[in-house]
């Protein structure tokens, strides 16, 4: 099997949005630098041999209006199913280039761990 890039199966709690439906009726999709933010986890997957599953994309409120996730600019990714979170991370990192983006582990060792990652504020992409 080819490990491949997987959205979180929908539960009762949390529902991943690839678009972002505005209350005048916009629908927003994920940007450019979304699509890169894929890529880079499509070559993650396939080094590490191991599926990657993004549990967050535009359905994360996190931190108002520049917020990344809404803006379809970042990904949260599950780490805890990966025996070297820490690798996940920094392998992220490389694909993503160092330049624009930036990739991390938030809340390690704690049941809701996983890696952030998402288009630098204030860079434009591409
Ligand atoms: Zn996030």
């Amino acid at each position: 099997m080819i490990p491949v890039v997987r959205v979180a199966p929908e539960d009762a709690t949390h529902h991943v949005r690839l678009t972002l439906t505005l209350p005048d009726g916009t629908v927003r999709q994920l940007t450019p630098a979304g699509f890169h933010i894929i890529g880079a986890l499509e070559m993650v997957a396939a080094r590490l041999g191991q599926d990657l599953v993004i549990t967050s994309a535009m359905d994360g409120e996190h931190s108002g209006p520049e917020d990344p996730h809404p803006n379809g600019r970042a990904f949260d990714v599950r780490t805890h199913d990966h025996s070297d979170p820490k690798r996940v991370v920094e392998l992220t990192q490389l694909y993503l280039g160092d330049a624009k983006f930036h990739a991390f582990l938030e809340d390690e060792g704690k049941p809701n761990e996983h890696m952030h990652c998402q288009l630098r504020h204030g860079i434009m992409y591409p």
